[in-house]
């Protein structure tokens, strides 16, 4: 299969648009077309485990890798995650359920693609005959960056930078990154929000200048931003998982449409729930929820993308974001594949910070998704309100998938259609908002909340994260959003 960009200029193949990461032209890439999951094939994929049925559907976009290679490779990936099942699907109540994403190696949703990317990128650089060091920039909101550094750490051939913002993370993602260990890792905090942060990477990615010098040092870009579709990826395959496990578990019969309400922040989870669909998956309705920061929401309801607004720091902080960069892929669907008119208004938000659909590009989106988002107040309420009624602790960013899942339901009787809510990380990765929203009580340190909060929920603390105290703090640089590339090329030179 191959893959063009959402801005027109260039088609490539899989193993390259992984490798590349972003097109030349500041596009996105996406499939050719969407490869069809049969019937058939569903009901084939029932009794697969998790590992085999991500290894069919990527294999469905990858088709030049192995399939065999690529079926080894998600089970190695998988097996670094806590229990049985990488992605369990937990009912919580009649027609409610939650697909838990977090009990990979940094126990955010990051890890169902990131720890599978490795071998996706190092097997697209043998498919391209790309001898050159990797060298992999990341812009992070906080979970991204640490998913990339476990995933990245010590492979051969490769080196990996994080950038995160320097007062846009929480306190236990500071400390998971800060404390990386690997000999081919570099960690930098950097003055400025997300957006600013994922703006200066990218100028890097776009800057033919900076390529070149790179080049020359035997070193190639590549990202694992969630705009590299080998992030994407891997992402689709568990909404297939847990419509499988829907079906197997007789909860719904084979067909029947399941609508998820997913916490969005760059629009690459939800996302890799619209192309499930266009795969032929039975999804119906398409739950955007956001935090505070709500242009999504409003570009739901409105069709008008707006960014010039306050931006606020929340405490679902991988959700801070004013630029939803994988938006453009579903901007490009939208607009009928119309690559030109991707280029004009991604340059209209980048010079005005505005556009607008047309009208019957709302009334696709209307069709497709529904949007709503959680205040700050709203998110400790459904933590606390949720818990009490089924004993079950939620994350921050969980808690506004869950409030907003919850009016949509209720705005909506007639749809009776079973919602999963996709929790995105552990409650124990922002121990102490989950444990004041839980209990009342306000702990400023993080290990004690986590010890608290154990106690309040009996709910199992994840290895990781008890072992982080441990952990000697490793990088401690903070740079200006200019000076970044600099940073890059030093790390690039070094031996
Ligand atoms: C990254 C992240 C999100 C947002 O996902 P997007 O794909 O960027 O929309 C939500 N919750 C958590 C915990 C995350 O780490």
């Amino acid at each position: 299969m191959k893959f063009i960009s959402t801005r027109g200029g260039e088609c490539v193949s899989g193993a390259r648009a992984i490798v590349q990461g972003i097109a030349k032209d500041g596009g996105l890439f996406v499939p050719e077309q969407f490869p069809q999951v049969t019937r058939e094939e569903l009901e084939q994929m029932l009794p697969q485990s998790y590992a085999e049925r991500a290894s069919f559907v990527l294999s469905k976009y990858l088709d030049e890798y192995d399939a065999e290679e690529l079926t080894r490779a998600c089970e190695q990936a998988y097996s670094r995650f806590e229990g049985e099942d990488p992605a369990p699907l937990v009912k919580i109540d009649a027609g409610l359920y939650m697909l838990e994403l977090f009990h990979g190696p940094t126990c955010a949703f990051k890890d169902m693609a990131l720890t599978l990317l490795p071998y996706l990128l190092r097997k697209g650089c043998d498919l391209c005959g790309i001898k050159e060091t990797v060298l992999i920039l990341v812009a992070t909101s906080g979970d991204t960056g640490k998913a990339a550094l476990e995933g990245f750490k010590d492979a051969a051939g490769v080196k990996i930078m994080v950038f995160y913002p320097d007062e846009g993370v929480s306190k236990m993602q500071k400390l998971q990154m800060a404390t990386q260990e690997g000999k081919n890792v570099r960690v930098v905090a950097v003055r400025g929000n997300f957006d600013e942060c994922q703006t200066a990477v990218k100028k890097i990615f776009t800057s033919d200048a900076c390529k070149e010098e790179l080049l020359k040092k035997g070193v190639v870009l590549s990202s694992a931003n969630s705009i590299n579709f080998g992030r994407l990826a891997p992402q689709i395959a568990y909404y297939f998982s847990a419509y499988l496990d829907l079906v197997s578990s007789g909860q719904i019969d084979m067909g029947a449409e399941v609508n998820f309400a997913v916490p969005t922040g760059n629009f690459g989870n939800i996302l890799a729930a619209y192309y499930a669909k266009r795969m032929g998956l039975p999804v119906g309705k398409l739950i955007c929820a956001s935090n505070k920061n709500n242009v999504l929401t409003d570009f739901i309801r409105t069709g008008v993308y707006d960014k010039r607004r306050e931006f606020y720091k929340t405490m679902s902080p991988s959700m801070d974001i004013l630029i939803s960069s994988n938006l453009e892929r579903l901007l490009f669907e939208l607009s009928g594949r119309n690559a030109l008119r991707v280029q004009m208004r991604m340059e209209k938000l980048a010079a005005d910070g505005v556009y607008e659909l047309y009208d019957e590009e709302k009334e696709q989106v209307r069709e497709l998704l529904w949007a709503d988002f959680c205040g700050e107040d709203e998110t400790v309420e459904t933590i606390y309100e949720f818990f009490e009624e089924y004993q079950y602790p939620m994350d921050t960013h969980t808690a506004c998938a869950m409030y907003a899942a919850g009016n949509y339901i209720a705005q909506h009787e007639k749809d009776a259609a079973p919602m999963v809510v996709v929790s995105t990380a552990s409650p124990y990765k922002f121990p102490q908002d989950v444990m004041y929203a839980i209990t009342g009580n306000d702990i400023k340190d993080s290990f004690k909340a986590i010890k608290h909060l154990n106690i309040a929920t009996a709910m199992k603390v994840p290895a990781s994260l008890a072992k982080l105290r441990e952990k000697p703090v490793r990088f401690t640089q903070v740079a200006d959003k200019d000076g970044l590339y600099p940073l890059a090329l030093g790390f690039a030179e070094e031996k």
